[in-house]
């Protein structure tokens, strides 16, 4: 494969229709895997009137039924199992917002293919065994740390697990140990890029890239993040438990969005309302399937996840498909004023306004007349002129107006004041009053 990086962890595919054929004999044995091993699995696709053998193409996806959260939590605590539990070797769990938290089982060889398509990420970024990756996420029954771990002694980098949190820590590893990679959220990049201008170590740190993942970033934060450590490139790299965990692809250094590993899942996009599939191109909720996971196979999951499948080829020369950045969830939407909004739509206006910084807040709440107001509470650019925060706020509100079609109240604060976060920062503050549960 022509490729601009190394491609030792690389699909052995030259050609789109050898991936596709990999792909309907992996959904093949997904679906029979499911159907003879998994109870829940059983009873669904019984349900829906299809046999393992009905399936013979890909379009044959489309006659799947979904899997979603529920039925995760639903099993708890080892659900949608596929294998006996002697061949299970590990279990991951997410926190989950509500209700049961999600468990999931892992067999040797789901642990292995993780860990070899987490290389090939790094790979793609390209990250080599010359490389010092500070990990700055979660450790313990969460996927993160675990992934990015594996993933880099896989690749061959001298892995520094310092774990989340704890700036002071990462500082010093960062200076002493000269770490060249620090992968982190979004949140922690930024806090991280401001400890550093703060310490005034800029110049004693070696930071070339900044792979950060589990939280959206706008365009803003990422130009913050990458100009004051350095001129770090940045890599967003996606992933859930669910699907394995953090890894399952990642941008490219051309950096046209994020490739998805379409040898190890099917990414479908289809209408969240309808569940209809949506054409290339159009945003949509992400669905999986995956094509070899042997504990807990998915059969289109629903992630709540928003983006877009991106038609044609990367510059890169990857056959590997790409999706855009997660847009949002389809649960962090927020109706106001029956117009359907996404945190990440108002994250873009921002970034387009010179002068504005990337931290923002937004608040939903009743006025005394019980009128919903949207205040966007948004900090200025460390660099910005205190007395241009009016005219900022104006042109906030006069975009905001014109691409969401509402009109906020706007608050523009100096830089600094809104709070950081180590982990991913809430945006979106909704006090209105909710109908009761009847
Ligand atoms: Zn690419």
């Amino acid at each position: 494969m022509n490729t601009k990086y190394s491609t030792r962890f690389a699909p052995p595919f030259e050609t789109v229709e050898a991936l596709k054929a990999h792909q309907l004999a992996g959904l093949r044995w997904t679906v029979a895997h499911a159907y003879q091993n998994g109870p829940a699995y059983r009873q669904k696709l019984d349900a829906a009137g299809i046999r393992p053998e009905d399936i013979r193409s890909l379009d044959d996806l489309r006659r799947l039924p979904f899997t979603t959260a529920e039925d995760i939590r639903e099993g708890y605590p080892f659900p949608l199992r596929c294998v006996p539990f002697e061949r299970i070797v590990r279990i991951h769990s997410s926190s989950g917002t509500t209700g049961k938290r999600k468990n999931l089982c892992y067999t040797r060889k789901d642990v292995d293919d993780w860990t070899h398509f987490f290389a090939r990420a790094y790979e793609m970024a390209g990250v080599t065994a010359e490389d010092r990756v500070q990990i700055a996420v979660g450790y313990g029954v969460w996927t993160a740390g675990m992934g990015f771990q594996l993933g880099c002694e896989k690749l061959g980098a001298m892995a520094l697990p310092v774990g989340p949190g704890n700036v002071d820590m990462q500082c010093q590893f960062l200076v002493d140990c000269q770490s060249t990679v620090l992968c982190c959220t979004a949140s922690m990049g930024l806090l991280m890029a401001d400890e550093v201008q703060k310490r005034g170590i800029a110049n004693r740190i070696h930071l070339k890239k900044v792979i950060y993942g589990s939280e959206r970033a706008s365009v803003s934060m990422r130009k913050k993040i990458s100009e004051q450590l350095g001129g770090v490139e940045l890599f967003d790299i996606p992933g859930m438990t669910e699907l394995y965990g953090p890894g399952t692809g990642i941008e490219c250094t051309d950096h046209d969005c994020i490739h998805y590993w379409a040898d190890y899942y099917i990414l479908e996009i289809v209408d969240p309302q309808t569940l209809e599939p949506l054409p290339d191109g159009e945003w949509g909720e992400m669905i999986v399937t995956t094509l070899c996971k042997e504990a807990v196979p998915l059969i289109r999951y629903r992630t709540r996840d928003i983006t877009r499948i991106i038609p044609g080829a990367c510059t890169c020369g990857t056959i590997l498909p790409r999706h855009s950045r997660i847009k949002g969830r389809t649960d962090d939407m927020f109706k106001f004023r029956a117009v359907n909004i996404y945190p990440a739509t108002i994250d873009q206006i921002i970034s387009g306004i010179s002068g504005l910084g990337s931290e923002y807040q937004i608040h939903l709440y009743q006025d005394e007349s019980d009128r919903g107001v949207m205040k966007i509470v948004v900090e200025m650019a460390d660099n910005a002129e205190l007395s241009l925060g009016e005219r900022l706020a104006k042109e906030l509100i006069y975009q905001v107006k014109r691409k969401v079609l509402v009109t906020p109240i706007a608050e523009v604060v100096p830089y600094g004041t809104l709070p950081r976060s180590e982990r991913k920062s809430k945006r979106v503050f909704d006090t209105r009053i909710q109908d009761a549960i009847v």
